[in-house]
């Protein structure tokens, strides 16, 4: 993979202030396969003063013509489709063929829609004897974690751009390729200088050296509980508005009179994909106590299918974690599982077949106590916790006895029934009945899964301020 030995910001390449590197490792071969450079407060200083000077003229740039400036966008990332696939598949492990799907032609596509989306705003509108007027916020910090890294870094600049902010980037460390080849697609078309920026390093420096900027308006973040309390807390002194994108623990109830043979796969699926590293994974399947058995049996037969191996054998669904620490987070959990009395049914530690790679087996619990702390805490890897109920309302109570609320999931005998469950879920979304993805529907959480939503239309708002004039 190419190596960055600059930021991008102020519309051009700018070497860093620092003199360190950050190497990007693959998950496979624990391997160096490009190097970013470890940005300082300086450069971010400098990139948010390029956002503050941009955001004069980009904030007033005709709407037509930011709609257009994200289809081009969009037009020069796809030509780079391929190479970010392939980037992310080495830093996330996540098996090619979903990276090239769902880690790049996703994303870039999204870019696009929020052209759409904007050109069917309604910037204005009369109360009374005022005129309340929508406004961008202003130059937005955006950080973003590593498991679906374009896509976080799309979710938060296609619609502060859009709405007429300007924006400064620090992608995740372990992750930052593809938020470079984006810049390259930006500094291709030529979009304004100061519009779009990135500057690349650790958390604790480049990200709270944004956070704390004073130019900057709004932090949109994206990551673990832990970063966006602290984040919260800096941008809270300097009085900025927060968007907050946060974890998850998300349940999946299975009503007794639903499908087995097409629910308890399509969980397992949900809870699987990208190797269990995904905020909204339905890691917790809560099944009636009658049919607990029947449920880990489905699970394990598909668990059965789920390949794992190198992210770039055309076989592979399931490649390894991210990182050596990751891996070692989701061991310690499974460990502690099995300390706690969960029954241990599949999995259970790391492949025996692939000792070089940060791999951990897919592991299902059943029996599981929705208090032990594989059933409260994120655990971010290729873990299912089965937990029994006896009834409607004792399964809604488990679901809802978490500290996040970001996804979760129904599959009933009826949509009523299933919609009527979804309903007492406190939780940003629920799928029923196997309801697919949608890329108009706000995503985002209740409780410490965040604050604000990202995806479609909706979003947009989240960049917006609003102005009263009174005549
Ligand atoms: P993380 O919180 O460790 O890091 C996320 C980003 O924050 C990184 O860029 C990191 O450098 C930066 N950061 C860390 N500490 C910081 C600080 N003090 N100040 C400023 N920046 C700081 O998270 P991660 O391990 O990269 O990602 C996994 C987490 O992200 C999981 O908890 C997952 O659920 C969450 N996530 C949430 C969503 C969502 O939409 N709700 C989506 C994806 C991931």
């Amino acid at each position: 993979m190419n190596s960055y030995d600059k930021h991008y910001y102020d519309g051009a390449w700018q070497a860093s202030t620092g003199t360190d590197a950050v190497d990007v490792i693959s998950s496979a071969t624990e391997e160096s396969v490009a190097r970013v450079p470890r940005g300082t407060g300086e450069d971010v200083d400098r990139a948010v003063k390029a956002a503050r000077r941009a955001f004069e003229s980009w904030s007033r740039t005709p709407v037509e013509e930011r709609a257009q400036w994200l289809e081009k966008l969009s037009a020069a990332a796809k030509e780079r489709s391929a190479q970010m696939a392939e980037a992310i598949s080495h830093e996330v492990g996540t098996a090619l063929g979903f990276s090239t799907k769902v880690q790049a032609e996703f994303p870039i596509m999204m870019i696009g829609m929020n052209a759409k989306f904007i050109r069917e705003v309604s910037f204005e509108q009369e109360l009374g004897n005022s005129l309340v007027i929508k406004e961008p916020v202003g130059v937005v910090g955006c950080i973003t974690p590593w498991n679906y890294p374009l896509h976080q870094v799309v979710c938060k600049i296609a619609p502060a751009l859009a709405a007429g902010c300007t924006v400064v980037v620090k992608p995740a460390e372990m992750a930052p390729l593809s938020a470079f080849m984006l810049a390259e697609a930006a500094h291709q078309i030529g979009l304004p200088k100061g519009v779009l920026n990135i500057v690349s390093g650790p958390g604790r420096v480049v990200g709270e050296a944004l956070v704390s900027h004073p130019d900057v308006d709004m932090m949109s973040f994206t990551g673990s509980l832990a970063a966006g309390r602290r984040i919260a807390s800096v941008a809270g002194e300097g009085i900025k508005k927060v968007c907050l994108e946060l974890g998850g623990k998300s349940a999946f109830i299975v009503l007794d009179d639903a499908p087995f043979d097409k629910a308890i796969p399509a969980g397992v699926n949900n809870c699987m994909q990208n190797s269990g590293q995904t905020c909204s994974a339905w890691t917790r399947m809560i099944v009636p106590r009658a049919r607990h058995d029947e449920a880990v049996e489905l699970a394990k037969a598909q668990f059965a299918k789920l390949t794992m191996g190198n992210p770039f054998d055309k076989a592979t669904r399931l490649g390894p974690l991210a990182s050596a620490g990751q891996r070692d987070t989701v061991l310690g959990f499974i460990e502690q599982g099995k300390k706690e009395g969960a029954t241990l049914v599949a999995g259970g530690g790391r492949p025996a077949d692939l000792p070089t790679g940060f791999y951990v087996e897919p592991t299902i619990f059943a029996n599981v106590d929705n208090r032990m702390a594989i059933a409260q805490e994120e655990i971010f890897g290729p873990v299912l916790a089965v937990i029994p109920y006896d009834s409607e309302a004792e399964a809604v109570r488990i679901a809802n006895d978490s500290p996040y609320g970001l996804a979760g999931g129904v599959w009933g005998g009826t949509p009523e029934g299933a919609l009527a469950v979804a309903r007492q879920m406190r939780t940003g979304q629920v799928d029923i009945n196997g309801g697919r993805f949608n890329t108009l529907a706000p995503f985002g959480g209740y409780k410490k899964s965040g604050i604000g939503r990202e995806i479609g239309p909706l979003a947009l708002e989240e960049f917006f301020q609003l102005k009263s004039i009174q005549r």
